[in-house]
């Protein structure tokens, strides 16, 4: 076995760690960012979450995803492709971010995605809350242009400074992002809506700005290949990147996570839905607001990784 693959489930039972997949973990400590170099997928915990308004702590995901991530094996059989010999993914650590300082945070987040990006790897973003997914949208901007965004999440994310009269928290990425110009226009995909608002108008700002929208209970109506569908068509070309909240998915196959709303995604489906982006210009990837402390026997944190591990497939494909 070439040192681009997994290491052997023999090999990582007897070293014991745990990096991302079994993956290779890449020497950042030495090498700087030239270790991004080579990299087809670089992946990323953010261990942060001074953005959480509610139940916090997934700030602790990384550690509890890698760990578990290690039964995921490379094959996909739906695919048909072996995703960690297609590509090569290497573990590149944490992003070190200042815990104290939600604008410090956003800046080593943008400053770290701009160098794996420099270097020609898709960044693949291991949350903390999804605070993180602006600061990781600020650089892919930077770099291309505005991005289309696949946003699966229970909530819109929209908010404004109605919290506190604070800009910048979990609730607010999309609306950011679209205030920001960082949304290709129209290109806005959100999937797993669902639960009361907070008034008549919490669909205003994605409205206006122009996006395609599945609650729960239409991608449940309309099947997750269908609606992957339609995405792959609209996006065309042009770079997506996937932002998924883990909340996305119902509370019984996903726990642990700080704001659960019931009636949301099966697990299946929410691996489906990423099957069925088969083909897409797949420019990077967030999981986040997994919270291992609200877990029950791994079954969120153990979701996640396969979640990551469809996405890792979609960056594998050859394009459509
Ligand atoms: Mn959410
Ligand atoms: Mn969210």
């Amino acid at each position: 076995m070439t040192p681009m693959q997994q290491d052997t489930v023999d090999a990582y039972v007897r070293h014991g760690m745990s990096p991302f997949f079994r993956l290779p973990p890449l020497d950042l400590e030495r090498l700087g960012h030239e270790a991004y170099r080579g990299c087809d997928v670089a992946l990323l915990g953010v261990p942060y979450d001074g953005g959480t308004t509610y139940r916090s702590g997934s700030r602790l995901a990384p550690y509890h995803i890698r760990r578990v991530s290690a039964l995921v094996s490379s094959f996909h059989p739906t695919h048909r492709i072996d995703v960690f010999e297609a590509l090569k993914v290497r573990d590149c650590g944490n992003i070190m971010t200042p815990p104290f300082s939600a604008a410090g945070t956003r800046e080593c987040v943008t400053t770290e995605i701009a160098a794996v990006l420099e270097a020609g790897a898709i960044p693949f973003v291991v949350g903390g809350d999804h605070t993180v997914s602006l600061p990781v949208l600020r650089a892919l901007a930077a770099q291309h242009g505005p991005v289309a965004v696949c946003h699966v999440d229970a909530h819109f994310d929209t908010s404004g400074d109605e919290a506190y009269g604070e800009r910048y928290h979990h609730g607010t990425p999309i609306k950011n992002a679209i205030d920001e110009g960082l949304i290709a226009p129209g290109k806005l995909y959100q999937i797993g809506l669902r639960g009361p608002w907070n008034a008549g108008d919490d669909d205003g700002v994605v409205e206006r700005f122009g996006s395609l929208r599945w609650t729960a209970d239409a991608l449940a109506a309309v099947g997750c290949a269908i609606a992957a569908r339609r995405i792959v068509e609209h996006v065309g070309d042009t770079p997506l990147y996937l932002s998924f909240d883990i909340d996305a998915v119902d509370p019984a196959f996903a726990p642990g996570t700080g704001s659960p709303i019931p009636g949301g995604l099966t697990s299946r489906e929410a691996m489906a839905l990423l099957r069925g982006l088969a083909g897409v210009n797949l420019c990077g990837m967030d999981l986040v607001e997994v919270t291992p402390m609200l877990d029950h026997a791994d079954v969120t944190c153990l979701l996640a990784a396969h979640l990551l591990y469809e996405g890792l497939a979609l960056a594998a494909l050859p394009r459509a």
